[in-house]
Parts: C-alpha cells; sequence; structure tokens
C-alpha cells in the first residue's frame, strides 16, 4: 500500500476494479448478474455465458475490487483516497482515473449523480457524492486546520475532445493551444486557474464544469461519452516552521481527477469523417494511456527505462508530470455486472489487468 511516500517501491500504480449494481430495467431486458466479487475485495469472477448453456468463468485479481453494494463513502475508503490527498498536500502528484464503458459508473464514481448539479442548493454533501467532491471537502478541512504550512488551493476543469483541449469553467467552443515549457512541461495555453479561498467555490467550479460539460457536447455537436475530464485541483503549500527542512519552498502538488470516454468500441459500419476521427482520436487516446500506465508500471517493477510514449496524446501530454517518478496514480476500472455486457467487461478488465 502507498502512503504517499512516493519514489520507487512498484506501488505508485494501483488499480481497483468496481462493479455498479444491476438495474432493475436492465433485469426485465433478460440481463442476469454475471460478474461475482471475491469475499476478500481482492478477486473477481466474471462468469461468460457460452453457446447451449455452457459457461466460462474467468478470474482477475487487482489491489482491490469493489462490488454492487459498495456505497460511495466505502470507495473513499477502500481506494486509499485519504493518502492520496495527503501525498498532494505534501507535494505530490496524483492521478486517479475512471476507465470504462459508457453507463458502467465512470461519472457517478468521480463526480457523484449527474443531475446533482441541476439543484442550486448542491453542496456536495449527499450520500452519491463521488470522490471529487468528497476530496474536496477533505483537503479544505486539512487546508484549514494543519499549522505545518499555509495552504492555497486552486481548480482547472477541462475536457478532451477529438485532441482539442476546451476549459469547462470558462467554456467557449474554440479548443485551447497545448504548450511546452521547459520549465513547467505541457501546459493549456490561457486556461484559467481559479483560486478558491473555500470549499463552496470549488465545489462551484465542479458544478460548473460538469454544466459545461454536458452544454458543451450539444454546442460541439458530440456525445459527452465521447470526451475525457480532468478536474485538477493544485496544492500549493508554503512551510511556516523555520525549523522545517523546507521552510520558505513552496510545494507544488496536484491532484487531477479524470473521467475517461467510454471505452467501448464504436460500431465502425457508418462512421466516415468527422466521427471516424473521433473515433480513432478516442480509441487511440485510451490505448496510449494504457501504453503509458504499463510501461510506468513495467519499468517501476523491472527498474527499467523503456520509453513511455507521453507526447502520443493530449490527454497524457497533459498529465505528463503527474503520471510516472514519483507521481501516484489509482486506476479505478468501472464494470457493468450484465450478462449482455460481457464483451466490454472483459475488455476493461484486460485494460486494468495491463495496467497493474
Ligand atoms: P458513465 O459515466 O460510465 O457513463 P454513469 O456514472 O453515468 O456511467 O452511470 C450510469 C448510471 O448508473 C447513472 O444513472 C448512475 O447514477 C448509475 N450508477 C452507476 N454506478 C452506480 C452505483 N455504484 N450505484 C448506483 N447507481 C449507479
Ligand atoms: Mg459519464
Amino acid at each position: 500500500t502507498s502512503s504517499g511516500g512516493g519514489g520507487s517501491g512498484g506501488d505508485n500504480i494501483k488499480v481497483v476494479v468496481r462493479v455498479r449494481p444491476l438495474f432493475p430495467g436492465e433485469a426485465g431486458k433478460g440481463a442476469a448478474n454475471v460478474v461475482q466479487v471475491a469475499e476478500d475485495g481482492g478477486s473477481m469472477k466474471v462468469i461468460v455465458p457460452g453457446p447451449g448453456g455452457a459457461s466460462l468463468s474467468r478470474e482477475f485479481g487487482f489491489h482491490a475490487c469493489l462490488g454492487p453494494d459498495t456505497s460511495q463513502a466505502e470507495v473513499l475508503e477502500l481506494c486509499g483516497i485519504t493518502q492520496l490527498l495527503d501525498a498532494a498536500l505534501a507535494g505530490y502528484h496524483v492521478t486517479i482515473f475512471a476507465y470504462g464503458q459508457t453507463g458502467s459508473g465512470k461519472t457517478h464514481t468521480m463526480s457523484g449523480r449527474e443531475e446533482a448539479i441541476d439543484d442550486d442548493a448542491y453542496s456536495g454533501a449527499d450520500a452519491d457524492d463521488g470522490i471529487v467532491t468528497r476530496s474536496v471537502r477533505y483537503l479544505f478541512h486539512q487546508a484549514h486546520t494543519r499549522k505545518d504550512a499555509k495552504y492555497s488551493l486552486k481548480a482547472s476543469y477541462v475536457e478532451i475532445y477529438n485532441e482539442g483541449v476546451y476549459d469547462l469553467v470558462h467554456f467557449n467552443k474554440k479548443s485551447l493551444p497545448v504548450k511546452w515549457d521547459a520549465a513547467y512541461g505541457f501546459y493549456v495555453q490561457g486556461l484559467k486557474v481559479v483560486p478558491c479561498g473555500q470549499s463552496r467555490m470549488m465545489m462551484e467550479v465542479i458544478r460548473t464544469g460538469m454544466k459545461h460539460r454536458r452544454v458543451g457536447a450539444h454546442q460541439l455537436n458530440m456525445e459527452s461519452s465521447r470526451s475525457h475530464s480532468i478536474m485538477t485541483v493544485y496544492c500549493d503549500a508554503t512551510p511556516t516552521d523555520p525549523s522545517s527542512y523546507d521552510y520558505g519552498t513552496v510545494r507544488y502538488g496536484k491532484l487531477s481527477f479524470v473521467d475517461l470516454a467510454g471505452s467501448e468500441r464504436v460500431k465502425d459500419s457508418k462512421s466516415e469523417g468527422v466521427m471516424l476521427k473521433e473515433t480513432i482520436n478516442i480509441n487511440k487516446s485510451l490505448s496510449v494511456l494504457g501504453k503509458v500506465i504499463s510501461t510506468l508500471a513495467e519499468n517501476d517493477a523491472a527498474g527499467t527505462t523503456a520509453h513511455v510514449p507521453y507526447r502520443d496524446s493530449k490527454l497524457t501530454k497533459l498529465l505528463m508530470d503527474s503520471l510516472g517518478g514519483s507521481a501516484l496514480t489509482l486506476m479505478i476500472a468501472c464494470c457493468s455486472p450484465s450478462s449482455l455486457q460481457v464483451e466490454e467487461t472483459l475488455s476493461t478488465l484486460l485494460y486494468a489487468t495491463r495496467a497493474k
């Protein structure tokens, strides 16, 4: 288990699987629950229906497997999110991904119930609340009570669609350029980073971003399931104890919460023009991400230095300083339990296995 230590040790990348419940409507359409999560939480079995009633079962092991009864609060605990947040407050870079096919629970896991953003009184404090808002509350509580340093929290929220990058806080239809700077690495030129003195200011950023993700999908004439979104929290900390070894040196911690595009293969029979380009880009950016993470995991475990293809997609360019090195990564692979989705579920589990 990672305790925010960073460095080597082969455990900077964790992979967790979450299986959502089977909805009554799905059962009504003949779907059966074919994904079993073991009692101990570390392994899961997918039962693949075969011809003539035969079935084949395949077992997968991960750092944790969360079954359909896992509550939103338990997700944080079982995924070790608090340790990741503490690491960010200590100056580390952390990335949390939600991967999976459309409808598998990525947005539910990261942000909570999407409809909640329509509620003007939304405070990000109900039981359905996801990882992002729960994390924001924790971070502000820590920032306001810790005495070791002066903390300053900021946020930005972007969407990546068809290799274009859009600011979800100050949304317009123009995509922003990604630039390289020798000191800072890749960055989005013109992106607004919002200083947030209080938790509710950051909640407003989240809510605005989620709303714009929906509006933007309409304006750009795309399916929002085809885009990636990255909500970033910057944790600047200035140590206040003169006897501290890093007194006066600002630590730039950073957390990226990534709600990935649906991993399902787009049916390509009718794909042409823009649609085709979109399909190629989405599949490509997810496969580049898989390659980046699996190469990092291999390098980490074997002590090798194989080339990591960060520059092959916008997503991995933007996350370059938060994947690898001393950065901590958590990938949550979201799955449907339905017999009608077995192929996609297996493909998600294989992707997640490669990232381990
Ligand atoms: P995705 O973002 O992967 O497309 P969503 O998060 O939007 O999927 O989930 C699809 C639907 O399933 C939503 O209505 C969501 O609220 C519901 N859902 C997903 N995961 C769970 C869960 N663990 N418990 C209850 N409802 C869930
Ligand atoms: Mg979603």
